[in-house]
């Protein structure tokens, strides 16, 4: 039998232990979409949880916002996406698979063969990704709306609302998490790729001619971000882009890329977005989009300046965060504990801010009231950290088990927790254990989660 491929034991792996589902899997599978399991989701919410406390939180100048995924029709005319946002297709006549043209080998496509069964290629042609349908009831071209392809756009067009709401004033940027929708050709790799997935987005409005320096800026501060995670920095690499790949707004762009089991790839975008979105907005809606910079003296406010500001954007996936550090925690490790050289465990190494559970409480015995004690330790900590109870079967199974979800300390009960309260605090990373009185946990589990670090 053909050894699994690290992806394949990392999507097995989180159908296994309700990372990630197959998206409608009792029909036979809905490609491009997935549903997230009971740990899954819980990542996925830390993940973006660490990410808005690191932008609104953490910045002074960075507010939230939560917009619609159906947005007027006119904005996707103002934005490009209409015209601009299609990838070059080619079909095979004889097999009927479909191919991006850009992902064909040159001799195949220059010969117009298909890569899989050599039959005929039909000429390229441009599909637009976005997904497109009705609103109302009428099925005619002016009830066309579109699910959103980004969620930049909804804070774009919100941006007057917000100076004037909170009284921003520039430089300051717009946070949103949500989801988007393309209608990809090409979705393999498990979750990186889909049809419906989340993005993390900042856009952060500057003066023009201050543009370069808040890009470099916030290129410093989101490698940091990674770094915060516990992310292996070694696998993470910049990647500028060409003249021929700059999208038709950006004026500068480079993506923090990650090197997953099929190679690097793009994670984020940092792109330096110029005026092109204010101005096409202006144009298209007719509304004035400038920004009116006052200056305050004795007197009050006076107009100082008018300007349309220049936008720098960092655009991550929130999904594609999740394969991220799925791939980045995946570890093997031959443990020789019990005098037995072939024993091996699965570990996610997660940092313990963004596990889905935290710490499991685990009862040597399910009897002599140590079940009921673990319970009761249990309850203390809920408060604090997501928790996780197992009594089912050898104390060492279920040491693996919480190694393979991920969970950072495991507490375990026995007879001398009884007599002194005292437990065992168990480490997923080093496997190291100590012993630590259970009014001293909390104290010590909070110190543990700030000063920890990726071995
Ligand atoms: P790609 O080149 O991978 O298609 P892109 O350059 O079109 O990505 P952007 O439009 O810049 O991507 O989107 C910003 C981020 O959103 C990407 O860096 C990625 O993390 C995420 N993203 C984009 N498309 C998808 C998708 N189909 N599935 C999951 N995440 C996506």
């Amino acid at each position: 039998m053909q050894e699994k491929t690290t992806m394949e034991k990392i999507t097995s792996l989180a159908k296994r232990r309700g990372f990630v589902f197959q998206s409608s899997e009792i029909y036979g599978g809905q490609s491009g979409a997935w549903d997230y399991g009971p740990l899954g989701v819980e990542l996925k919410n830390r993940i973006a949880a660490t990410w808005w406390k690191e932008m609104t939180q953490l910045h002074d100048d960075i507010v939230g916002l939560d917009a619609s995924i159906l947005m007027h029709p006119r904005i996707w005319e103002a934005s490009g996406h209409v015209e601009n946002f299609t990838d070059p297709l080619v079909d095979c006549k004889k097999c009927k698979s479909r191919f991006r043209s850009d992902q064909v080998p040159e001799e195949k496509l220059n010969a117009k063969k298909c890569p899989d069964c050599d039959g005929e290629l039909t000429d390229i042609r441009k599909f637009n990704l976005m997904f497109k349908s009705h609103i109302g009831a009428a099925e005619d071209s002016a009830s066309v709306i579109y699910l959103r392809p980004e969620t930049a756009q909804g804070i774009y067009v919100n941006y007057k609302n917000i100076i004037q709401s909170n009284r921003m004033k520039i430089p300051f940027g717009i946070a949103q998490i949500g989801k988007a929708f393309r209608n990809e050709i090409v979705t393999k790799n498990f979750i990186f790729r889909t049809c419906e997935f989340e993005q993390m987005e900042m856009q952060f409005f500057v003066k023009p001619g201050t543009d370069e320096e808040w890009f470099n800026e916030w290129r410093k501060r989101r490698w940091a971000w990674y770094e915060k995670l516990g992310v292996k920095m070694d696998n993470l690499k910049w990647h500028q882009h060409g003249p021929d790949e700059l999208a038709h707004y950006a004026k500068e762009a480079w993506d923090i890329e990650y090197l997953f089991p099929m190679g690097w790839r793009e994670l984020e975008g940092v792109h330096n977005r110029s005026d092109y979105d204010l101005n096409r907005h202006a144009r298209f809606s007719g509304k004035d989009m400038q920004y009116i910079e006052q200056e305050s003296s004795n007197g009050g406010n006076s107009v100082s300046g008018r300007y349309i500001p220049y936008i720098v954007e960092t655009s991550a996936g929130l999904t594609r965060t999740v394969l991220m550090i799925l791939c980045d925690a995946y570890d093997e490790e031959k443990v020789a504990d019990k005098g037995n050289d072939d024993d091996w465990r699965t570990v996610l190494r997660f940092h313990p801010a963004i596990a889905p559970v935290t710490v499991a409480v685990l009862p040597l015995m399910k009897k002599d009231g140590l079940a009921e004690l673990a319970q009761d330790i249990r309850r203390e900590l809920k408060e604090n950290f997501a928790t996780d109870y197992d009594q089912a079967g050898a104390i060492g199974r279920r040491y693996r088990r919480q190694d393979e979800a991920g969970t950072p300390f495991c507490i375990t009960v026995d007879y001398e927790s009884k007599d002194d309260g005292t437990v065992t605090l168990r480490f997923r990373d080093s496997m190291e254990q100590v012993r630590v009185h259970r009014s001293a946990l909390t104290e010590r589990l909070l110190k543990e989660i700030r000063d920890y670090k990726r071995v």
